[in-house]
């Protein structure tokens, strides 16, 4: 897609604001652009499965992209599958923050990478407008993060990664790793002196029913609690309060108040009552929680032809339909049909 295609017009009026059912504010869209990825995480994908959607051109994730941001939603993280393997990104970018001086003036402009090709990429997308940029990592000893990604020579193209967003600007930076006890729960106390080292925010996160095949359990997960004990046993923690009411990280700093560190407990601590998210996936499906049985097609509407009021009310009516919560670890519980690559993480 050229870039010169790539343009867009103005966000008609401020955002009025997006809420669901519950009242609650959504205002933050993830949004994947492919589902494909060069890392195959042992915990994620089988090693098997290739990417299983389609992927929308550019331009069409950039209109629905805007469609949302009209409707209220001030903050856009790009995602996948691994989002840097979409050729294109770099535009999207710069034409998502065009959106800034059209209406979404505090529109914040994130992406969720694996890290692998961010070296080459980070300046750029910097200089397109990205605000910041989570990396995930989950492992801070070389040999175990390979044995994760089964990529060889995946450490250190991701670490020369996140010293390029660092020194591109692209703060703060977060790494985020999924903990599995008997994998790499062994890398807890390694990684909470990577934060302090590397100066990045470093944020657990539990692990999920979200694989392509069937890991998980209940003790798998690593729970919030241990990992805090297991910190503080070498370096204290000191837990810091709570910047919005929809943060879904427990936030710490250490007692000499350098680094920081965060906790996503989705499992054992839910912040459903405070989900912001909405998401799209990369073939242009909204789905209103991670777990949702069901998928709104929103794409398939724009290609019908529908005019950008029909869609904007399409999406409206939709985050109506937002799930109150998610039901893991309940009797009953049904995995959703996407797995997380394929969702958008
Ligand atoms: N490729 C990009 C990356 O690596 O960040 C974006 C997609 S990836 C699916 C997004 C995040 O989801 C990664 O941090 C990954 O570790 C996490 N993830 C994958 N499966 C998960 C699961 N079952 N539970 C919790 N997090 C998971």
């Amino acid at each position: 897609m050229a870039a010169a295609s790539l343009t867009v017009s103005s966000v008609s009026s401020p955002a009025p604001g997006l809420r669901d059912s519950y009242g609650r504010l959504i205002h933050d869209l993830r949004v994947s652009i492919t589902d494909r990825c060069n890392y195959k995480c042992v915990y994620c994908r089988t090693g098997e499965m290739g990417a299983q959607y389609p992927e929308l051109a550019i331009d069409e994730y950039l209109r629905l992209i805007k469609l949302f941001v009209s409707l209220g939603i001030t903050k856009v993280r790009l995602t996948g599958g691994e989002p840097l393997l979409r050729r294109g990104i770099v535009d999207l970018v710069r034409e998502i923050a065009r959106l800034r001086t059209c209406g979404g003036a505090t529109l914040d402009i994130a992406l969720t990478t694996n890290g692998h090709l961010l070296d080459g990429l980070a300046g750029p997308l910097k200089a397109a407008g990205l605000n910041r940029v989570t990396v995930s990592m989950d492992a801070v000893d070389a040999a175990v993060f390979e044995r994760i990604t089964r990529v060889e020579g995946s450490f250190a193209a991701v670490l020369a990664g996140v010293r390029a967003a660092r020194a591109a600007g692209l703060t703060p930076l977060k790494i985020n790793c999924v903990l599995l006890r008997g994998f790499n729960d062994d890398q807890i106390e390694g990684f909470a002196r990577f934060a302090r080292e590397e100066n990045v925010v470093v944020r657990f996160i539990e692990f999920m029913p979200l694989e392509e095949g069937r890991l998980w359990s209940p003790e798998i997960v690593v729970p919030l609690r241990e990992i805090v004990e297991r910190i503080g046993r070498v370096l204290p923690l000191v837990e810091l309060p709570a910047r919005d009411a929809s943060e879904t990280a427990r936030r710490y700093t250490f007692s000499d108040g350098l680094g920081e560190i965060g906790i996503i407990a989705p499992v054992t601590q839910a912040f459903c009552g405070a989900c912001s998210r909405v998401r799209l996936t990369s073939d242009g499906k909204i789905r209103t929680c991670l777990f949702s049985q069901i998928e709104h097609d929103l794409y398939g509407r724009m290609r019908a032809g529908e005019s950008d009021d029909e869609l904007r009310a399409y999406i409206i009516s939709t985050v109506q339909s937002k799930e109150a919560r998610h039901h893991i670890g309940e009797p009953g519980f049904l995995k959703p049909s996407r797995s997380m690559v394929h969702i958008g993480g």
